[in-house]
C-alpha cells in the first residue's frame, strides 16, 4: 500500500523549473569592466544578441528573455560608461548596438507577458504537486500508524501465548476432568489424554501451550479489544491429541501468529522533495551549456600550421560555430591574419576576422595555438587572451597544442571564481608574469568540464593569405 504512494511520488512527472521575471532580471545583471577594451563588450553585444534570436527561434522564451535583458543592460546601461565609448572608431559598431537594442526592447515586451502567465502556470503546477505530496505524507504516516496498530496487536498475541502457558497445567487437569463420562467418548481417549499430560510435564510448556488452549475452546483475555485483521487464536486449527505411541514424538511447536509482511517504508513520510524541482533549472542557468569539438580539428590545425611550427612560431586559430537547443558546435576553424614569435601570436585584422563571421552567421567559441616548444599550458600571455575570450562567452576555450611534448594538447577555460576575476583585475604590465594563487587559475574543460569531442565535420578558412 504505502509502498505504492512512494513510488508514485518518485514518478511524478518533473516539474519544470521556471523563473519569476525578477528573478530573470535578476540574473541579466551586467557589470563593465573599465580596463576591458570596449571591443570585447560589443564583440559580446552582439553574441548576447545572436544567441538571444536563436532561443527565440527555438521557442525558449525564458533563456531569449534573460539574454535580451542582458544585451539591453550592457548596450543602454553600460556601454556609454565605458571610456572608449567616445572615440570615433567605435562609433558605427555602437550605433548598430543600439540599433539592435531597440530591436530587443521590443522583444522583451512581447515576452514578458507570456512569461508571467508561464510563471502563473508553474506556481499552480507547484501547488498541486505540493498538495499531492502532502496526501502522500498523510497516507504514509497512516501506514505507519497501521503498522504500529499490527506491532501491538502481536503484543497481545504474546502476551495470550504467555497466559496460556502459565495456565497449561491447571486446564490440562480441567480436560482430562471434562472428558470423564462425557457421552461418547471412550476410555481410549480419556487415557490419551493422560498419556499427554504425562508427556507434558517433561517438557517444556511452550511447546504445548496451543495445543491446549485451541482445543479447549477457553476463553481469550478479558477486557482486551483483539484487531479483527489478527488471527484469531480460538480460529486456529486445534491439533490432534497424539496417540498412544505416539506420544514420545515431540509435539508440534506451537507457531507463533504469522508476521505481517513488513513493507519496505522509510522511517519518516518522505518530505516535499525540493530537489526534483532544483534539478531542473535549464542548463543555461545552472552551469555551462555543451560545447562539441570535431575531433579531426587538432589533427588538421597541426597539419596546417606545420610550416610555422618547424620554424618555431606559434600559430593560433579561432574555434567559430553555432547554437542549437542550448549546445554550442565547433563547425569552423578560422586561422586569422597574425603576427608570431616563439611564444606568442596575436591576430593583427580582426575586422576582418568578425565581418566574416557575422556574414556566416559565426559565433566565437574558443581559440586553439600552438606551442612550437614549450609544453602544454597556458602562459600569463594565454591567460589574458583568452580572459577576452570567456568575458564574451563564459563557454569559450582555449586549445593548446604543444606538438613536441607528450601531452600534446590540452583544452583549457579560466576558473569562474576566482580564476576570470583574478585575470579581468591584473593591471600587470610586463608579459609575462605571475598569478596569485596559479593552481587554481585555469582549468581542464574537457575530462571534467563541458566540452565533448565528436566526429563532426569540419571547415577551415584560412584568412592569412587573402
Ligand atoms: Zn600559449
Ligand atoms: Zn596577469
Amino acid at each position: 500500500m504505502h509502498r505504492t504512494v512512494a513510488s508514485a511520488s518518485r514518478q511524478q512527472p518533473r516539474i519544470e523549473r521556471c523563473l519569476s521575471r525578477q528573478e530573470l532580471n535578476d540574473r541579466a545583471v551586467v557589470t563593465l569592466d573599465e580596463h576591458t577594451p570596449i571591443r570585447y563588450y560589443i564583440r559580446s553585444a552582439d553574441l548576447l544578441f545572436n544567441q538571444a534570436k536563436i532561443y527565440r527561434l527555438e521557442e525558449d522564451n525564458q533563456t531569449s528573455y534573460q539574454l535580451y535583458m542582458r544585451y539591453c543592460n550592457l548596450v543602454i546601461g553600460q556601454l556609454p560608461k565605458h571610456p572608449e565609448s567616445k572615440y570615433p572608431e567605435h562609433k558605427s559598431a555602437l550605433i548598430r548596438l543600439k540599433n539592435n537594442g531597440l530591436l530587443a526592447m521590443n522583444e522583451i515586451e512581447r515576452l514578458r507577458p507570456i512569461l508571467d502567465r508561464r510563471y502563473e502556470e508553474y506556481k499552480e503546477r507547484l501547488r498541486q504537486y505540493r498538495e499531492q505530496q502532502e496526501a502522500a505524507e498523510r497516507a504514509a504516516s497512516k501506514r505507519a500508524q497501521e503498522e504500529a496498530d499490527e506491532q501491538a496487536a502481536l503484543k497481545l498475541a504474546r502476551r495470550e501465548e504467555e497466559y496460556w502457558a502459565s495456565q497449561m497445567p491447571q486446564q490440562e487437569w480441567s480436560l482430562a476432568k471434562a472428558l470423564e463420562g462425557v457421552p461418547g467418548v471412550k476410555a481410549s481417549n480419556s487415557s490419551s489424554v493422560h498419556q499427554h499430560q504425562h508427556h507434558a510435564h517433561q517438557h517444556p510448556h511452550q511447546h504445548h501451550h496451543h495445543h491446549h488452549h485451541s482445543s479447549l475452546q477457553t476463553p481469550l483475555l478479558p477486557d482486551v479489544q483483539y484487531p479483527q485483521h489478527m488471527p484469531h487464536p480460538l480460529n486456529a486449527p486445534a491439533y490432534a491429541i497424539p496417540q498412544p505411541g505416539v506420544a514420545k514424538v515431540a509435539p508440534p511447536k506451537a507457531l507463533p501468529p504469522p508476521l505481517p509482511k513488513k513493507p519496505d517504508i522509510p522511517k519518516a513520510a518522505p518530505a516535499v522533495s525540493h530537489r526534483l524541482l532544483d534539478e531542473d533549472i535549464p542548463a543555461y542557468e545552472e552551469g555551462l551549456r555543451t560545447l562539441i569539438v570535431p575531433i579531426r580539428l587538432l589533427d588538421r590545425f597541426l597539419n596546417l600550421v606545420r610550416p610555422n611550427t618547424v620554424k618555431n612560431l606559434e600559430t593560433c586559430g579561432i574555434l567559430a560555430g553555432t547554437l542549437a537547443r542550448n549546445k554550442f558546435t565547433v563547425t569552423t576553424l578560422i586561422i586569422p591574419k597574425q603576427t608570431a614569435t616563439s611564444d606568442t601570436c596575436s591576430t593583427t585584422n580582426e575586422d576582418e576576422l568578425f565581418e566574416f563571421q557575422m556574414e556566416r552567421d559565426l559565433m566565437t567559441l574558443g581559440w586553439i595555438h600552438t606551442h612550437p616548444t614549450q609544453t602544454c599550458f597556458m602562459s600569463s600571455v594565454d591567460l589574458h587572451t583568452h580572459c577576452s575570450y570567456q568575458l564574451m562567452l563564459p563557454e569559450a576555450i582555449a586549445i593548446v597544442c604543444a606538438p613536441k611534448h607528450e601531452k600534446d594538447y590540452g583544452v583549457f577555460r579560466l576558473t569562474d571564481p576566482p580564476g576570470l576575476q583574478v585575470i579581468t583585475n591584473c593591471r600587470e604590465k610586463a608579459l609575462f608574469h605571475q598569478h596569485p594563487g596559479q593552481d587554481n587559475i585555469y582549468m581542464d574543460a574537457a575530462d571534467q568540464g563541458h566540452v565533448a569531442f565528436k566526429d563532426l565535420e569540419l571547415e577551415i578558412v584560412d584568412l592569412r593569405n587573402k
